[in-house]
């Protein structure tokens, strides 16, 4: 049985997620204590509960300590099942997270599977469903399986109620994937979403982030929709060049204006651009698992975080490899080996 600190490192939702995709792709028990222990409301909230009840029923799992505020839960993994599954958060929790979670082990299963996640689509602090479609998955294609996902219905947080559906054609194993410098910008946008708003809101967003950027005024585009429970507004930077599509992402918030959402969205996308790096601090730490089941990959960092150390540890609690950081002038070479191909 493994042992999992929870509070290790960033002591956040990811220590947990992570274990439990590892828990399912390689057939291993776990025991996690100390959940969320760096947070300010430790424990599973409901994000995190679902997603300890999605990797349940992949895995056909026993499980102990399953329940809301939990700090500790024990892991026990069957057979991984591919088939037909609905996982709904029941709150405005990260959809995308729980996607992610039970991702791993169906990109190799014996079947294709089809995955309706209800909850929220757009979280800060989360992936953007966008992030997923146009930035992770892409990536993910290239080690082997197909990913179809379609998009139904906003999810922001208070309000929840979004909606979107995956299927997973698998691939028999993950080939290695290898990203080098970022290369040539091909395309450049940048998408306001309002939600049961105004649209002035994305108005302003999209010229504000347009002119930090100097970019031209026709890579704004607006989503004005009612497609969604509650209001919300999230501003998306997105940067495709021949390697990747980055997508930096600002969340609206009471009190706080547009100018200033775009403002943070923008100075994020201006960062990575001064780098060359293909991967930005979040695509990165997302990185790291499926390459350490290919079990050898590698690709440019802008910056490792915490969050990426953190899951470094916490992957190599379950898989046999190894991590080599290396800085270089415009970025953080990131090399994942198998410890026995070394
Ligand atoms: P908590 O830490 O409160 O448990 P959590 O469960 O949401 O929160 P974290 O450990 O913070 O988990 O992990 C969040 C994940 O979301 C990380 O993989 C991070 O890369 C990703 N993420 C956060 N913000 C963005 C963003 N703007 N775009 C893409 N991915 C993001």
């Amino acid at each position: 049985m493994i042992r999992i600190d929870g509070s290790f490192g960033e002591g956040g939702g990811q220590v947990l997620r992570t274990s439990l995709s590892l828990s399912l792709a390689t057939g291993k028990p776990f025991r996690i204590e100390n959940i969320r222990a760096g947070r300010e409301r430790p424990g599973l909230l409901r994000q995190h509960l679902t997603a300890v009840l999605a990797a349940a029923e992949v895995g056909g799992a026993e499980v102990e300590g399953a329940t809301l505020g939990s700090t500790a839960v024990t892991f026990s993994p069957g057979k991984v099942r591919a088939g037909d599954y609905r996982f709904a958060v029941g709150t405005a929790g990260s959809g995308t997270l729980v996607f992610q979670t039970i991702l791993p082990a169906l990109l190799t299963a014996d079947a294709p599977s089809h995955i309706a996640i209800e909850g929220g689509t757009h979280n800060s602090a989360a992936p953007p469903f966008d992030f997923l479609e146009r930035t992770f998955l892409p990536l993910i294609e290239r080690m082997g399986p197909k990913i179809r996902l379609q998009f139904e219905r906003y999810g922001f947080y208070p309000a929840g109620g979004g909606r979107f559906c995956a299927e997973i054609e698998p691939a028999p194993s993950l080939a290695p994937l290898h990203i080098g410098e970022r290369g040539e910008v091909l395309s450049r946008r940048i998408v306001a979403v309002v939600a049961n708003l105004p649209g002035h809101i994305a108005l302003r967003e999209t010229e504000t982030a347009a002119g930090m950027l100097n970019w031209n005024k026709d890579c704004g585009k607006i989503d004005q929709t009612r497609n969604s429970p509650g209001p919300g507004n999230l501003v998306m930077v997105e940067i495709g060049s021949s390697e990747v599509t980055e997508i930096f992402s600002a969340f609206g918030q009471m009190g706080v204006s547009a100018e200033k959402v775009a403002s943070i969205a923008a100075k994020d996308a201006r960062e990575y651009l001064v780098s060359r790096a293909a991967a930005g601090e979040h695509l990165t730490d997302q990185l790291l698992l499926p390459l350490a089941l290919a079990g050898a990959g590698s690709f440019t960092a802008q910056k490792i975080n915490m969050h990426a150390r953190t899951n470094m540890a916490v992957i190599k609690e379950f898989l046999p490899v190894r991590f080599d950081v290396q800085p270089e002038a415009d970025f953080t070479r990131v090399c994942v080996a198998s410890v026995e191909n070394v």
